[in-house]
């Protein structure tokens, strides 16, 4: 593909990747910040390394605690393959935060003065593949009879601009709220981690993109996740917020399905 190739070349791959296709669950999990990986060549859009690993790139042990529980609930997950510095998927192509040339506290000198060009280039090469593939996932599934509950997970600094943000889990929604309040509901007696409601930030800050587009439209049962990344930082913490969100979900479908 011409347009694609202008972005990602041969060393990088294909900007998707998908696992467990054929998973019988019904969640279907989506992961945007998976990855810290820029194609090649962007080189490192100008940043330190500690700029480079750090959340500005992608969501520290998001993807771990995706992929376990893609094993225990059987669910398809799909991730996006390259750093959100190149194109945060989980914002329309519109939005300057798509690219954005200051994160935090960084500046981003390799997404400054883009021009529409450049934009589209990205927004063809990594953008519309992952939305599409979403798509073309739930699409063949509602064929299959295959319903579909779309859980995005996500992760956050626990210090930002120099604030610490007290929440450790964010059970966060859009206009339909139906599995997030059963999900906050069912974490009320836990004191396994302060869990809250559209925190560390919510729908008005633009961060409920892949739920409108994905899930609304449809009528699917969705929520997104945010875990603070101090916690899922090792295995083990992974282990433990991944068996705890698989107990919350099974707990908060079942509910709902009843
Ligand atoms: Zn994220």
């Amino acid at each position: 593909m011409l347009v694609q190739s202008e972005v990602l070349g041969e060393m990088d791959g294909e900007p998707v990747a998908v696992e467990n296709p054929d998973g019988r669950g019904e969640v279907v999990l989506v992961c945007e910040h998976a990855s810290q990986r820029l194609p090649e060549r962007y080189g490192n859009l100008g940043l330190s390394d500690e700029a480079l690993s750090s959340h500005i790139a992608w969501d520290p042990g998001a993807l771990a605690v995706a992929r376990r529980m893609s094993k225990s609930l059987d669910a398809t997950l799909v991730y996006q393959r390259f750093s959100r510095l190149i194109y945060d998927c989980n914002r329309p192509p519109e939005s300057p935060a798509a690219m954005p040339s200051v994160s935090e506290v960084f500046r981003i000198p390799g997404n400054e003065n883009l021009t529409e060009a450049e934009r589209s280039r990205r927004t063809a090469a990594l953008y519309m593949p992952f939305h599409g593939r979403i798509r073309e996932e739930i699409a063949a599934r509602r064929e299959r009879g295959q319903p579909t509950v779309l859980v995005t997970i996500h992760s956050f600094t626990p210090v930002y601009f120099g604030r610490e943000r007290p929440v450790e889990i964010g059970i966060l929604h859009d206009t339909d709220s139906r599995l997030a309040d059963q999900m906050l509901k069912a974490a009320s007696d836990t004191n396994l981690y302060r869990v809250e409601r559209n925190e560390p930030y919510g729908p008005a800050d633009g961060v409920t993109h892949t739920l409108e587009i994905q899930a609304l439209p449809g009528g699917l049962l969705n929520v997104m996740i945010e875990i603070r990344n101090d916690r899922i930082a090792d295995e083990i913490g992974q282990g433990v917020a991944a068996d705890f969100l698989t107990g919350l979900l099974r707990e908060s479908l079942a509910d709902i399905q009843e």
